[in-house]
């Protein structure tokens, strides 16, 4: 079996890309792995595939995979976990702030220690302060007490996998920022870190900006949700809607029965009569909505996947 499969995307890289691939080289022929660098060329517009053929010509470990346009770097990862060969999968970035020479020791974790996956941590980082660093603290915290996973650095790039889990997630949106998440929700518990060498960006600019950080914290809901209610939404929507239509319709018994029993004139000039029409519509919307996300839910071709880690006999 392949020991390492290296799983690389890259958009408009082409100036890092030979200097990586020779280091890449380096320590892989240090330790006598059997390898595969997959480079996912996400769109790239300048020379970067070109760059990518060229190596492929001198060293048949390496592959690539070239996308029409600009998917997005979980796009990326996405197909190059497909396509992984090897016992344990490594991601890194492309533009050398991940030091190849952390790979030994990660993918010692992997197979020694049992970790399902290691992640990087950019413990001394050389970005910006005020853009990148703060930010990233805060995004950190948020995911660390949404997820329970006690990581320091959930978008390091540099990770380790053990083969199996990046077989069970799908990767999408910019979901890459939560792989941890969506491993411990397929059940890959043993989630470790290593801190690891960042570096500067030695060519080329960051392909991140500020929305980064908007879209991360909406994924990081959208996950939350889906992972917990995507196979039963009405077990949310049931209830709030349910909630909602049982307070507005006990306010609208209380409000009739006052009506006739203590001849309360004028049952629509008081503002209670609007709160409770308006708690039952949004009661029987929040209903509906449930009652159809469980119809979508029963339609969706994965509504009978489940992961089976081993089976016997079959
Ligand atoms: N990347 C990608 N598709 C994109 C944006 C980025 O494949 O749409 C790649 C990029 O080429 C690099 C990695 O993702 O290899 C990390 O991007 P970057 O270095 O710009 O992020 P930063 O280090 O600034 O967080
Ligand atoms: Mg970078």
């Amino acid at each position: 079996m392949m020991d390492l499969s290296l799983v690389i995307p890259l958009y408009n890289e082409d100036e890092s890309l030979p200097e990586l691939t020779q280091w890449i080289q380096r320590v892989m022929a240090a330790h006598h792995y059997s390898y595969e660098i997959i480079f996912i060329d996400d769109g790239s517009t300048d020379n970067s595939w070109n760059i990518i053929e060229e190596l492929r010509s001198k060293d048949s470990n390496i592959k690539g995979i070239k996308f029409q346009r600009n998917y997005g770097k979980s796009a990326a990862l996405n197909e190059g976990f497909k396509a992984a060969l090897g016992e344990v999968v490594i991601t890194m970035d492309a533009d050398m702030q991940d030091s190849p020479d952390e790979i030994p020791e990660l993918r010692n974790m992997i197979i020694n220690e049992g970790y399902d996956i290691v992640s990087g941590w950019k413990k001394k980082r050389y970005d910006n302060t005020f853009s990148k660093n703060l930010p990233s603290k805060l995004f950190n915290a948020a995911a660390r007490k949404s997820s329970g996973i006690k990581l320091h650095d959930f978008n390091c790039g540099l990770k380790a996998y053990n083969k199996k889990v990046v077989k069970s997630i799908e990767v999408y949106g910019e979901m890459h920022r939560y792989i941890p998440v969506l491993a411990k929700w397929s059940g890959f518990k043993k989630i470790g870190e290593k801190v690891v060498e960042h570096r500067p960006r030695k060519y080329g600019v960051t392909k991140f900006g500020w929305e980064r950080f908007i879209n991360g914290f909406l994924d990081l809901f959208s996950i939350m949700f889906v992972g917990k209610f995507g196979k039963r939404p009405m077990h949310f929507f049931g209830l709030w809607g349910t909630l909602f239509f049982m307070f507005g319709l006990v306010v609208f018994i209380y409000l009739t029965l006052s009506k006739f029993l203590f001849d309360h004139t004028g049952l629509t000039q008081r503002p209670l009569f609007f709160f409770a029409i308006l708690a039952m519509i949004i009661g029987s919307q929040l209903f509906l909505a449930g009652f159809i996300g469980e119809l979508i839910a029963r339609n969706s071709p994965e509504r009978n996947m489940y992961l089976i880690e081993e089976k016997i006999g079959l």
